[in-house]
């Protein structure tokens, strides 16, 4: 018999290229949609992938314990994916209680519906590089303390210890995967990558003609979406559960990722970028670095995709995105 999931975030962009995988492996994929007034625009991310018809979506919200419990009474799945979440850090600050709800809170509320109405689910948490917010270590791996520094890294790091507990408490098979940034065409364009992919497109086909950034010396650690999200599928195929990084071993500054963005099309950064004091954030991450060593010698996981190639895909679907007329996302 195929197996089962429940994705909450399916709507997102993890959600999406982990549909696809899913489907790919003869899944049955099961996504849960908050409802909102905009059904239609909200699933524009499975449409791109081409997989909107193969998802059966569950109406439910991160907040609402009674709509959870009822997704998995109904999908009876063998895995559950809780990618769901305020998963944006500079709005956590506008809205530090809604994140606690909906990224802290909400995964205990999912941690609860699989204890309460399928135990025996394996549950994926998506946990976060943000956790480590202040680093204490250069290179950030399984053991290294954590000091989140926003409302988001706050409430994740309440969702990755809840997930740790309900492993330890209920011997449920409860793993958490703490991901370093990773971007792709179907990022949020709040994000910086996509924010900046967005931009190099306008500018060349001449829509707009600057890029203005907060803190453009801060430096991520970035992979690509599609690779991650199979270090997901991953670690709840292992035996037992665990936590892992998931990171590439890299980081770069913002300022060299726009590099590498303009240099695609042909253009120097410095012409066109705008540093605004007015998008530095409360307080920052200045820098992450993963050691996804655990990943690598347990899971067999490794990135595929290198930031250059990333950063290219991505403009490339921007440029196509507007020669086919205005966009939002
Ligand atoms: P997105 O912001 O693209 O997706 C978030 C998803 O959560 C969307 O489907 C959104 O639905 C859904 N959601 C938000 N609020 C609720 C709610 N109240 N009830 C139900 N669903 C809700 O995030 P990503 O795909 O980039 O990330 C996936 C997960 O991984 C998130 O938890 C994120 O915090 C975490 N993460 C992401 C990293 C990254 O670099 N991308 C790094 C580390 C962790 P809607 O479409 O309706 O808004
Ligand atoms: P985050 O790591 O989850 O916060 O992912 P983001 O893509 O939102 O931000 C990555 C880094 O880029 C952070 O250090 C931001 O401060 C920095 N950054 C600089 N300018 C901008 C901007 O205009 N938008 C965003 N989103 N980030 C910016």
């Amino acid at each position: 018999m195929a197996k089962s999931a429940v994705i909450t975030g399916v709507t997102g962009q993890d959600g999406a290229y982990l549909a696809q995988l899913l489907l790919g492996k003869g899944y049955d994929v099961w996504g849960v949609v908050r409802r909102s007034s905009h059904f239609g625009v909200a699933d524009h991310r499975l449409r791109w992938l081409g997989i909107a018809g193969d998802v059966r979506f569950l109406d439910a919200n991160l907040t609402d314990l009674s709509s959870l419990v009822r997704c998995i009474e109904l999908a009876k799945p063998d895995e559950v994916y809780n990618l769901g979440a305020q998963s944006y850090v500079a709005s956590s600050w506008q809205q530090p209680l809604l994140t606690g709800h909906v990224t802290g809170l909400g995964a205990a509320n999912v941690l609860e519906a699989v204890r309460i109405a399928q135990p025996a689910a394996r549950f994926y948490q998506a946990s976060s590089s943000e956790m480590f917010g202040l680093i204490q270590e250069a290179q950030q791996n399984e053991r290294t303390p954590f000091y989140p520094r926003s409302p988001y890294g706050a409430a994740k790091l309440f969702a990755h210890w809840m997930t740790v507990n309900y492993r330890e408490s209920f011997s449920m098979h409860a793993s958490s995967g703490i991901l370093f940034n990773h971007e792709s065409p179907l990022r949020g364009i709040e994000f910086v990558t996509r924010k900046v992919s967005d931009a190099v497109a306008r500018i060349k086909l001449g829509l707009a003609d600057e890029l203005r950034l907060g803190n453009v010396d801060a430096r991520r650690d970035w992979g690509h979406a599609r690779d991650y999200v199979e270090a997901m599928w991953l670690m709840l195929q292992q035996e037992s559960a665990d936590d892992y990084v998931v990171a590439t071993g890299r980081t770069t500054s913002v300022r060299d990722m726009v590099r590498i963005a303009f240099g695609h099309v042909g253009l120097v950064a410095e012409d066109y970028l705008v540093v605004d004091p007015t998008l530095f954030r409360p307080a920052e991450v200045d820098i992450l670095l993963g050691d996804a060593s655990m990943a690598k010698s347990r899971l067999g996981w490794a990135p595929k995709t290198t930031l250059e190639e990333m950063i290219h895909e991505m403009v490339e679907a921007d440029l196509d995105r507007h020669r086919r007329g205005p966009v939002a996302t």
